[in-house]
């Protein structure tokens, strides 16, 4: 079975002591991370080490950083590259986030860039796409997800490809408190993994992990994961608070 994970994403929140206490709330809160599962925590930049110390020897749970350069090491102030995320042993970045999109302007050409350097430093990209709430009024969110795709990750190799991690994340739907219905959800996951298959064959594209983002929450994450295509869910407002997030953990697909 392909990885079904539930990966939160803190943004730009929290003091580390905050930080800490919500670790030290989750981990003494009921939930299991079973073995074809991954629980992700996308903590801001200065906490990366810290909290990894503390995750340290759970299985299948990992830190991530919320973005890295596009450009590899070098005079780019307040830049943090994919080299310096490996050397303190981070394994996940997430890339393409649609903040980072509209308020740092990320357009899929940096995003491929982007992709490029964690691959290089073997850090495992988990790639955001999703459309703005005019395009799904249009009608035409699939062709635009589509474009995001294409020219982000089609020049990838299929060994790269494999065990891909995308987050749908429809920006309508994210901290908005709308969330997509589970079947919304499903019929865009279908079609990128659909996407996928096009060019990476059904192989890889089975192999590939979607998860969904926009206002999961303990009360529809069960629902929303328990759809065929959808591989569990990147979380924003709810990974701030450890009960929501045990039980998002919780309603994984077994
Ligand atoms: C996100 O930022 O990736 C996200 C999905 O946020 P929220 O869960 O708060 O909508």
């Amino acid at each position: 079975m392909r990885k079904q994970i539930a990966a939160a994403n803190w943004k730009m929140n929290l003091s580390l002591e905050q930080a800490e206490q919500l670790i030290d709330e989750l981990l003494s809160t009921d939930h299991t991370v079973g073995k074809d599962q991954i629980a992700m925590f996308a903590v801001p930049f200065p906490y990366l080490i810290k909290i990894s110390e503390k995750l340290k020897g759970k299985s299948n749970v990992y830190v991530a950083a919320q973005n890295c350069a596009a450009t590899k090491n070098g005079a780019f102030t307040g830049e943090v590259s994919a080299e310096m995320l490996d050397s303190i042993g981070i394994r996940y970045v997430i890339i393409g986030h649609s903040e980072r999109r509209e308020y740092y302007h990320e357009t899929n050409s940096i995003l491929a860039e982007k992709v490029n350097r964690a691959f290089e430093q073997k850090v495992n990209p988990v790639f955001c796409c999703g459309e703005p709430l005019q395009i799904r009024d249009a009608g035409t969110q699939n062709s635009y997800v589509e474009t995001q795709l294409k020219e982000s990750l089609f020049h990838l190799s299929n060994e790269q490809m494999k065990d891909f991690i995308i987050a749908y994340e429809p920006i309508w739907a994210i901290g908005t408190g709308k969330t997509a219905s589970s079947d919304q959800a499903q019929e865009m996951h279908a079609h990128i993994r659909a996407v996928i298959a096009g060019k990476f064959g059904n192989d890889i594209a089975g192999s590939v992990s979607i998860l969904y983002g926009g206002s999961v929450k303990a009360a529809n994450a069960a629902d929303i994961f328990s759809k065929p295509d959808v591989d569990g869910g990147l979380v924003g407002g709810a990974s701030l608070v450890a009960k929501e997030f045990a039980t998002i953990i919780n309603s994984l697909k077994k």
